[in-house]
């Protein structure tokens, strides 16, 4: 283990005789990219006393496409890392979930349980993104910003994944940083995963969504509001919407498919979006005029549509691993758990005498992650083929909608939230998940 040091900003010296340049940085361990997933590993190797370099194309604060609705589980995450969540500090507080569906609206509180706490939060990525890096930089970790990385550096003989290659805003040439293992967490695209040979899986669920933001007199919301079925007049839209409010004025207003939606892939979503406001009551004010920022969109990659999720040094957390709930689309709090599970499986393979022990204890990342989440993302892979036959979601939600028992185990199951010894419904969700067949 090294001693922390200050970020390393120099740029890199030319290449030797043999083309070879030395490393601008080196570290323990490399995480590229500083969202939750990157911010929470980073957080968690430095409290254990390794030196970890953070590196961040962009620059915080900054933008994310997000709904920025956070569940009870990314509530628990974020008091993990010692985050004030108090109002005081800029969070906003919900009670649970309002559903909208087959003409009939029911308010789902959070469930009440010992593993998670009862409430969830809203908050823009402009600030939880830069509250998370900040706490990884108090914790140690040498965030380093505008610096994007590029591809691997891979040992000549073996493959391994040895370093980085990066670029630094503003500066010709390019770095490389050198570590003992990498990681990726560089969200859906992950362009260091592709640059080891790792593609998404066509075989695991991808959603699509887009939102933007609007002066509201809806802003203060104390719930999070799910629609289950768009409607243009009497036409029935494909996907899923949202609106939360964000207690500043405005709300978050967006909607969503899923690659096994027939509309996936041919779908004009800004279109999609202005029909399904169209139809809402006018005083909610979803209008052009109030819009306070551009409609984007970006890809949500679900139920580990990336692995593995260990090869040649390198680990792959969050986005990057397809870590997003196919219930729900949440991925901040599975970007963060992730983050958790990966740091404290690094902190064990770094601390083995002998090379080959190392290799053993990273090798049980993906075992892991799929001890965790993997009967319960092959469940949401059975429910996202499901919901893609409209038929099946129109009779399923017009037969929930006046069974509010029913619907208070939906939000168990879909949020993922349970005991482990909990009532039945926890027993159930929990036996499902356990039943499932789980590959890795
Ligand atoms: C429209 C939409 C709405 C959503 N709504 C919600 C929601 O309400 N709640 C929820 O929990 N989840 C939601 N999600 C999912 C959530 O946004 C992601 O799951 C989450 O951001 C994953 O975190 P991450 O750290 O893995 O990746 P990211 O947040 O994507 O972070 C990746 C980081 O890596 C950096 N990076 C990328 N490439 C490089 C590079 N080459 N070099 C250096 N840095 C790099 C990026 O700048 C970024 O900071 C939504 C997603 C979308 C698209």
């Amino acid at each position: 283990m090294t001693e922390h040091a200050p970020p390393d900003t120099r740029p890199s010296t030319g290449p030797d005789a043999a083309g070879r340049r030395p490393p601008a940085g080196e570290a323990d361990v490399i995480v590229v990219g500083a969202g939750p997933a990157g911010a929470t590993t980073a957080f968690y190797l430095a409290q254990s006393g390794l030196d970890v370099l953070l590196l961040e194309k962009s620059r915080f604060p900054r933008e994310k496409v997000c709904g920025d609705g956070l569940t009870p589980r990314a509530v628990k995450a974020l008091v993990g890392m010692g985050i004030s969540v108090s109002e005081q500090d800029g969070w906003v507080r919900n009670k649970g979930l309002r559903v909208i569906g087959a003409g009939k609206r029911m308010e789902l509180p959070w469930p009440e349980l010992a593993s998670y706490p009862g409430y969830g939060l809203v908050r823009t990525r402009h600030d939880l993104d830069e509250t998370l890096a900040r706490r990884a930089q108090q914790a140690g970790a040498r965030l380093v910003e505008g610096v994007t990385v590029t591809g691997p550096v891979r040992h000549e003989r073996t493959g391994r994944i040895t370093g980085v290659v990066a670029r630094a805003a503003g500066e010709e040439g390019e770095r490389t940083y050198a570590a003992r293992v990498v990681v990726a967490a560089d969200g859906n695209s992950s362009r260091l995963s592709v640059g080891m040979g790792l593609s998404k899986r066509d075989d695991r669920p991808l959603g699509v969504a887009v939102r933007t933001y609007y002066k509201t007199p809806r802003h203060d919301d104390d719930y999070l509001e799910s629609w289950l079925d768009l409607w243009d007049g009497d036409r029935l839209l494909p996907g899923y919407g949202w609106i939360f409010g964000m207690g500043d004025g405005t709300s978050n207003v967006g909607l969503g498919l899923l690659n096994t939606s027939a509309a996936f892939g041919n779908t004009d979503y800004h279109a999609l979006l202005r029909k399904w406001l169209k139809g809402m009551p006018a005083e909610w004010g979803f209008t052009e005029e109030n819009r306070t920022q551009p409609i984007r969109g970006a890809a949500l990659p679900m139920g580990f549509n990336r692995t593995p999720h260990y090869y040649q040094g390198l680990l792959l957390v969050g986005d990057a691993g397809g870590m997003v709930n196919p219930f729900n689309g949440e991925g901040i709090a599975y970007a963060m758990e992730s983050g958790e599970i990966l740091a404290r499986t690094i902190t064990q393979a770094l601390a083995r005498a002998r090379r080959a022990e190392t290799e053993r204890v990273l090798a049980g990342y993906p075992h892991a992650l799929s001890q965790a989440y993997g009967g319960y993302y092959a469940l949401g892979r059975v429910f996202v083929k499901a919901i893609g036959r409209p038929g099946l979601m129109r009779f399923a939600t017009r037969h929930s909608m006046s069974r509010p028992a029913l619907m208070a185990f939906a939000l168990k199951l879909l949020a993922n939230l349970t005991d482990p010894r909990g009532d039945a419904a926890d027993r159930l969700v929990n036996g499902l998940s356990r039943l499932a067949p789980n590959p890795e």
